[in-house]
């Protein structure tokens, strides 16, 4: 038996129309009261986050119903597959906190088995060799509306069909000359059960399989039977499947095997994301993002590089729950998901992404005061830490307004703020280079308005964030949108998706100003920036010279935007 095990944490244990079925089925001992899942993925790209949902739904519950969840790979196509991609997948379920016992399974591990069960069916006259091409196997096969036609082939004796098949195995005939059909009916209203294809020929090395096999098997005849092999009780896939369930059920009844019950449920589709991995290839291929773990991507490993952590996915996932009918989720649900955890975790720093100089003119020269800072007020384990304050400081442009609109409740000329911790400054002058460009803000403070301490009452409507230019630390943010524009980039009225991509979907700040304990900050930490929003460090960073990657806004913005423009 495997662990499946869960990051120990309180989430609730979800319930769904798949438990009723399970329910249902530990009530008559259908399996022996065992529950067997798997998670099947193609090794044909990195994991997404449609791919996490049903990670999380396959593990949960394994683990829910103290059973067993296989991780296996569905390699029977070797033109698409690489170990790459073998290796991301599975360090992306281990970091999602899901666990596939000792050994993990592939499909290409039975080929030898699946094989003998093809010559079995081709004993039983179930199953003949056909010559039609791709182009005439699609003509012959009808439409929903029409009956297919049988294949001049189909009646070839038994010995025949065998011989055909060794010799197609034993690499006699060239890629695309003849395939291995099931023989059920050209006439079924489903269209998969008109005269599937199990085999085609193929010479090309497989990277588990070498060069053994010149035929390969197809995902309807690879996939049941690779469940039935492994025991598999709940063998759940998306909605696409729904129609290939009569097939599945075909096969494993044909020969006489333990057979899996198939369930569907609606794949994760996400508002501002293509998820498919072939359009996420291309994104990497075209050189619209740099990585498949480019923070922008809906990949798990972008989420991960992005900052997003494994609870925040477990919960989003939870939360939108396992459905039989398609739907489209709002991204803006995942982000709040991630801006949920970090609120509890991520401790707080002052980070001047837009700097510019601001001077305290009455303020001694030289002085540097340590000031108390709050490490994260939802956390009150975290406690406080030093901030050093000084006579010039950075504060964010976009808080100072030579003209300001109605409503600015931040600096100005003549108007006064809150700097956060610290005291209350009033702005007296500007300096200006020779563009217009403002280069120092000069103001004075109030030494009786020192945060905590302070004996003056004075209240102002504003609040802002600051570094004492003293010991700001330079670094590079990057600061990370929606990849895509619209909301739903592969509408059917779409005809080119890639024309909705967000072109500031990253804005790269080369100079920003952080406090200097963020100097030493490792790959993967996080932290919220005052009144900006959640940055972790990139993965890539170098230790002394971190670079932070914006997680995500504290709130939503693209709500705004939407409403503005609605
Ligand atoms: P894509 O369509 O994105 O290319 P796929 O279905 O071809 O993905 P697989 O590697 O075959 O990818 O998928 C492995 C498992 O993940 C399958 O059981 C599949 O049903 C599930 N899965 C894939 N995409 C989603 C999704 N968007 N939502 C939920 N489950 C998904
Ligand atoms: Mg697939």
């Amino acid at each position: 038996m495997n662990d499946n095990t869960i990051n120990p944490s309180s989430e609730s244990t979800p319930q769904n129309f798949i438990n009723e079925i399970i329910d249902e089925h530990l009530r008559t001992n259908k399996y022996e009261g065992r529950v067997n899942t798997r998670f099947p993925p193609e090794p044909n790209g990195y994991l997404h986050i449609g791919h996490a949902k049903s990670i999380c739904l396959n593990f949960g519950l394994a683990k829910q119903y103290n059973g067993t969840c296989n991780l296996r790979f569905d390699d029977t196509n070797p033109t698409k597959e690489e170990v790459e991609y073998v290796d991301s997948i599975k360090e992306d379920i281990n970091w999602l906190g899901f666990n596939w016992g000792k050994t993990e399974y592939y499909a290409s591990d039975y080929f030898a088995q699946l094989y003998d069960w093809a010559e079995q069916l081709i004993l039983a006259g179930k199953a003949y060799v056909c010559e039609l091409n791709a182009e005439q196997i699609r003509a012959y096969r009808g439409t929903l509306t029409e009956p297919g036609k049988e294949s001049p082939y189909r009646n070839r004796s038994v010995e025949e069909n065998l011989d055909l098949f060794r010799r197609m195995k034993a690499g006699e005939f060239t890629d695309g000359s003849k395939t291995l059909r099931a023989k059920i009916d050209m006439a079924s209203p489903n269209v998969n059960m008109r005269d599937p294809v199990m085999y085609r020929i193929l010479h090309q090395e497989h990277h588990r399989t070498g060069a053994t096999w010149n035929i390969y098997p197809m995902y309807d005849w690879a996939h049941g039977q690779s469940d039935s092999i492994e025991k598999i009780t709940h063998s759940i896939c998306t909605l696409e499947f729904e129609n290939h369930r009569p097939l599945y059920d075909w096969f494993v009844e044909q020969l006489g095997i333990h057979h899996p019950l198939q369930i569907e449920f609606a794949r994760l589709n996400l508002s501002y994301t293509v998820m498919s991995k072939r359009k996420l290839l291309q994104l990497v291929e075209d050189g619209f993002v740099k990585s498949w773990d480019d923070p922008r991507m809906p990949t798990i490993s972008g989420l991960r590089r992005r900052g997003y952590t494994p609870e925040s996915i477990r919960a989003f996932t939870d939360k939108i729950g396992v459905a039989r009918r398609d739907n489209v989720i709002d991204v803006a649900l995942l982000e709040n998901c991630i801006r949920e955890d970090l609120n509890k975790k991520a401790l707080r720093r002052m980070a001047v992404l837009n700097p510019v100089r601001v001077i305290i003119d009455n303020y001694t020269e030289g002085l540097i005061e340590e000031l108390d800072a709050v490490n994260n007020p939802e956390d009150t384990n975290a406690g406080s830490r030093k901030i050093e304050f000084s006579r010039e400081l950075f504060i964010e442009h976009d808080d100072f307004m030579e003209n300001p609109v109605s409503q600015f409740h931040r600096l100005s000329p003549g108007k006064e703020v809150r700097l956060r911790y610290a005291y209350i400054i009033k702005c007296n002058s500007i300096e200006k280079d020779a563009d217009g460009n403002i280069t120092a803000i000069h103001c004075e403070f109030d030494p009786e308005t020192k945060s905590g301490t302070g004996t003056s009452k004075k209240k102002v409507k504003g609040t802002i964030h600051w570094v004492s230019a003293h010991n700001a630390v330079s670094v590079e943010v990057n600061l990370y949108d929606r990849l895509f524009s619209v909301e739903d980039p592969q509408g059917d009225k779409v005809i080119d998706w890639k024309e909705f991509i967000n072109k500031e979907s990253l804005i790269t700040l080369p100079a920003c100003k952080v406090e200097p304990a963020l100097k030493d900050a490792a790959a993967g930490d996080k932290f919220q920036f005052e009144r900006l929003g959640y940055f972790c460090v990139d993965k890539d960073s170098k230790p002394g010279s971190p670079v932070f990657n914006r997680t995500v806004t504290l709130r939503d913005s693209w709500a705004k935007i939407e409403k503005k423009n609605g």
